[in-house]
């Protein structure tokens, strides 16, 4: 068995996994839902409950206590950078809806808002509604982005009569008249903030939402048109906060002091025209290390929370100390870093899909030229002549020149298949001689190359649909055996028929992306389920339909002092009628469809047909377990 530390380090809990899970003595991966301090879950227990309860994989697995530790913890690392720095002003958090919307999330952060007056961000009408449907601290905000058509605004101006702290952030200046109208007609005082556009810019996958040619947001020249259009309509007071948001996953932490700086400049100048300005809204951005890197990689970031709050707050205190201007209440949008740990998407391995590993490769009765010289290439390197990767480099380019001669109708099928097995036998051998330290690319080329698929049960475009679209890493580990010493390297595949339904990209030891990943081999004895970790930020909305395969089986776990857990919020997956339903394929039409067409027949065959038919349609859309 290998020992604690190496499985720790093996798939790189310590790093991505921010003190919320780990390996326990018997290899079983274990979540800590109040943070690394507090009692621990294994995850296969909450399994066997689930599977006890009728519920088979895939699962998503929801620890509510870990969203409310991340509000806690934000708030916490604010309030000692303001008291550190001696910063006279408070901050105020508010959690972009967006990123998640599920009841359960919304209700787990709402449960915060009372002790931290933690508001919401919302970016549409129907969140607006959410929104101001939920129980919130009278004080906290309820901050409106996005474009806004009439009702969007007339709900935003009527909730502050029913007393929500509501503020509408103007994306364009028809919006800034807009809301000056709607106010006017419902005798409310609007508090009202401008989003600008910076020049700074985010770093990292999404650093094109700063910027000067930034969707959203208002130039320096139109925010200066939006003061003027206020001071004629006698409402400069209205102005209350500024806003802006340079990008998600910011993985770079200059960036983060970049626009603070640039925008408490902003904020400085305009409250000077406006007095009533006090808000200064940071948006969002604050990164989650899900490569483990501790880098400014795409899917890392190079500082901690506790270092962006500090710098926040620093570069906005000494700007308007510079300034002489009266530092605003500090809002910041974060809600990667609030909602990214709190779900796990468990499944189960199905099938294993690798090259065929016979060491004897059965030649054509006249093999091509190329197979010959594959079969050379083979020999020189079992006489260990340290010419590894040459031949390596020879054997590529004969097994490519195999499989073009095919496709010209040079060779045949034997030709192609002796290429391939003897190509795979040649990388198999490489890989055992190389040296991996010295030269672990070439090493990782070619273990990705031989990996075999394992295939699982659960679909990328539903449950991690930025693995696809942005080519996101996400942290995956089995759930247990994580101290097998026989594991091997695998890439993950799922069941959809697209071959972009895979996974490719995985943290492992010292912070490095690996494309593969070490699971056991599977023992039909001794099963056991993989975690794809920190899929609780924008998978859940994101996630689509493809193959009709929907949403999986779904459980709120908490977690008690003395460690026992109970189940909340169980949700069974979609089945294929409600995927169905969901493309104008209603039930009762696909029902009588099916009887205009076999109705007549009452033969044993057609009864049979028919319960096969209903039993599919009743069940959820993964592959049976
Ligand atoms: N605020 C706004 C305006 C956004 O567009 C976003 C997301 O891109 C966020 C907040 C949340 O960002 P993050 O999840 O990086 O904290």
């Amino acid at each position: 068995m290998l020992n604690l530390e190496d499985a720790v380090a093996r798939y790189g809990i310590d790093a991505w996994g921010g003190g919320y899970f780990g390996i326990d003595d018997a290899g079983c991966a274990v979540a800590f839902p109040h943070g690394p301090d507090g009692p621990s879950v294994t995850l296969d227990d909450v399994i066997r409950e689930l599977r006890r309860r009728g519920y088979r994989s895939p699962y998503l697995l929801r620890f509510p206590q870990i969203l409310q530790h991340r509000v806690r913890r934000l708030h916490e690392a604010f309030r000692s950078a303001l008291a550190e720095l001696g910063y006279p002003r408070e901050y105020m958090g508010v959690y972009p809806v967006k990123v998640n919307q599920q009841r359960v999330v919304l209700d787990a952060l709402t449960g915060e808002s009372h002790g931290h007056r933690y508001g919401l961000e919302v970016g549409s009408k129907g969140e607006l509604l959410l929104a101001l449907a939920q129980d919130l601290h009278p004080e906290a905000l309820v901050i409106c982005n996005g474009f806004k058509d009439r009702d969007y605004l007339e709900l935003a101006v009527r909730s502050r009569q029913a007393g929500r702290r509501t503020l509408v952030i103007c994306e364009t200046l028809q919006e800034v008249r807009d809301v000056l109208a709607h106010a006017s007609e419902a005798d409310v005082r609007p508090e009202l903030g401008l989003r600008m556009k910076l020049y700074s810019r985010g770093v990292g996958r999404w650093q094109e939402s700063g910027g000067s040619h930034a969707k959203f947001g208002l130039s320096t020249e139109e925010v200066l048109r939006a003061l003027r259009i206020l001071q004629e309509a006698d409402s400069l007071e209205v102005l209350r906060c500024l806003h802006f948001h340079v990008g998600s996953q910011i993985s770079d932490i200059v960036a983060i002091k970049e626009a603070v700086r640039e925008a408490a400049r902003f904020y400085c100048q305009v409250r000077r025209r406006a007095a009533g300005l006090d808000l200064l809204d940071l948006g969002g951005g604050l990164g989650i290390d899900y490569d483990g890197s501790g880098t400014a990689s795409d899917w890392s970031r190079n500082y901690a929370l506790e270092e962006y709050c500090r710098d926040c707050v620093y570069y906005l205190g000494s700007v308007c100390q510079q300034e002489g201007v009266r530092p605003p209440v500090l809002i910041s949008e974060s809600g990667r870093a609030v909602a990214a740990q709190h779900a796990v998407l468990a499944t189960s391995p199905v099938k294993v899909i690798g090259r065929s590993e016979e060491a004897s490769v059965s030649l054509p009765a006249e093999p091509c030229h190329q197979v010959r010289a594959l079969e050379d290439v083979r020999q020189e390197m079992s006489m260990e002549t340290g010419r590894t990767r040459e031949c390596v480099r020879d054997a590529r380019m004969l097994h490519d020149e195999v499989l073009e001669s095919f496709k010209l109708g040079v060779v045949g099928l034997e030709d192609r298949a002796a290429a391939e097995a003897l190509y795979a036998g040649i990388c198999r051998d490489a890989l055992a001689t190389l040296d991996h330290g010295e030269r672990p690319g070439e090493a990782a080329e070619l273990e990705a190359y031989l990996a075999p698929f394992v295939v699982c049960n659960f679909s990328v475009f539903q449950s991690t649909p930025d693995t696809w679209a942005v080519r996101q890493v996400f942290p995956v580990m089995p759930l247990s055996r994580l101290r097998d010493e026989d594991s091997v390297p695998v890439t993950i595949g799922d069941i959809t028929c697209d071959s972009d339904g895979c996974i490719s990209a995985f943290p492992g030891r010292g912070g490095e992306t690996r494309r593969t990943l070490h699971l056991p081999p599977p023992d039909p004895d001794n099963p056991y389920h993989i975690g794809v970790f920190l899929v609780g930020a924008y998978q859940d909305t994101l996630g689509d339909f493809h193959n009709l395969l929907g949403a999986p089986n779904q459980a709120a776990v908490w977690v008690t002092g003395s460690g026992r857990f109970h189940l909340s919020h169980l949700h069974r997956g979609t089945s294929v009628a409600e995927a169905a339903e969901a493309f104008g394929h209603k039930r009762e039409d696909l029902l009588s469809r099916f009887e205009d067409l076999h109705g007549e027949d009452d033969s044993p065959w057609a009864e049979r047909y028919r319960d096969c038919f209903l039993r599919v349609l009743n069940s959820n859309t993964y592959l049976r377990g």
